[in-house]
């Protein structure tokens, strides 16, 4: 069954947050201070979360991603992962984390079934990298790398946010991790969601990223798989690995977007940036799964056409990205 919203895009992919906690404070993410901890039952709970990707998969969408805050951080989610593989006509599940935790969780996320981990990494350098994630330790990620590897997944997708003035000087090296690593590096355009003050110094356009790692190496473009995100997808010939490039504030990839996404307090969006959402608690408590599936295919068919961001201004109001999963 093909799910397609107003515009005749195909929506067949879910993003799932699990929770907003998060073991680092990303300075582009989450604000350094003043984060107020949710009450233990405004997050729902696995029973919800799972009703919610059932329902999804129900009325036709394919691929999972788990996200948060991080998602490693919340107990009890190796075995959710395990019950969501469970769900017949998902096809592709996924999880997004910071990879501070897989050095000890790599191999429980891969015998629970989960097919592909994208690691968030911005910086290979640890002073950088404690900057950027305020204290995070760029060994632990590195080891969560290995572990993964180690674990049997396939070489993970390293998402790299760039910003000038923080880790631009570091393009090439991400580059070549497509090389000795066989990963497949997604440089992702900073986007304005906490407001830091000068958010507008950081910006890079995805076109520079890709000139100054054209002006080193040649790049030949991929054919994107299944379920392939907005990135537009190059490779240094002869890598193992790719360079994906995601324009999300510069270039608009709305017309390709794919995705819906539920926030772990149960408010789906239709579109990151839309300040509508919809609260998904009517139809969860109690439980209600016909009412649940007439909501989604609503929330579907109202995706908005495109977000208004760009690095001059935005309409939306004030979130954090741990808030909704990125
Ligand atoms: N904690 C996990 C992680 O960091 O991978 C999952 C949640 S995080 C919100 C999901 C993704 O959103 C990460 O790859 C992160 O880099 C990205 N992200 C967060 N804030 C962003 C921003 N302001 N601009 C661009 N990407 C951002
Ligand atoms: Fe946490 Fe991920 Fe946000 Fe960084 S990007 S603060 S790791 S949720």
């Amino acid at each position: 069954m093909q799910l397609t919203d107003s515009l005749g895009r195909n929506i067949n992919y879910l993003r799932l947050s699990v929770t907003d906690r998060c073991n680092m404070r990303c300075f582009y993410c989450m604000p350094k201070e003043g984060v107020v901890k949710k009450q233990h039952d405004a997050v729902l709970s696995y029973e919800e979360l799972l009703l919610i990707a059932e329902t999804s998969v129900g009325i036709g969408i394919e691929k999972i991603r788990i996200t948060g805050g991080e998602p490693l951080v919340r107990s009890g989610i190796v075995g959710f992962l395990a019950r969501l593989t469970a769900i017949p006509g998902l096809r592709h599940l996924a999880l997004t984390t910071n990879g501070m935790l897989l050095p000890e969780m790599a191999a429980d996320l891969y015998h629970a079934g989960v097919q592909r981990l994208n690691i968030s990494l911005d910086s290979l350098n640890p002073a950088t990298f404690s900057e950027i994630t305020r204290g995070g330790d760029l060994k632990k990620v590195l080891a969560g790398l290995d572990a993964a590897e180690q674990a049997g997944f396939p070489p993970p997708k390293i998402n790299c946010v760039i910003m000038r003035g923080v880790n631009d000087g570091e393009i090439l090296s991400f580059a070549e991790m497509t090389r000795m690593r066989g990963c497949a590096v997604r440089f992702i355009e900073y986007m304005p969601v906490v407001k830091e003050e000068g958010w507008q110094r950081y910006c890079i356009s995805g076109e520079e990223i890709l000139k100054r790692i054209a002006a080193d190496y040649p790049l030949e473009p991929v054919d994107k798989g299944a379920f392939a995100g907005p990135s537009r997808d190059f490779r240094i010939p002869g890598a193992q690995g790719s360079i994906g490039i995601i324009t999300a504030v510069s270039g608009h990839f709305c017309s390709d977007c794919n995705r819906i996404r539920v926030t772990s307090t149960g408010q789906a969006k239709g579109c990151l940036f839309a300040d509508e959402k919809t609260d998904l608690l009517p139809c969860l408590r109690p439980p209600d799964r016909a009412r649940l599936a007439e909501v989604l295919k609503v929330i579907i068919s109202t995706k908005p056409e495109r977000h208004g961001i760009s690095c001059d201004g935005y309409g939306h109001r004030n979130f954090t990205m741990a808030q909704v999963g990125g």
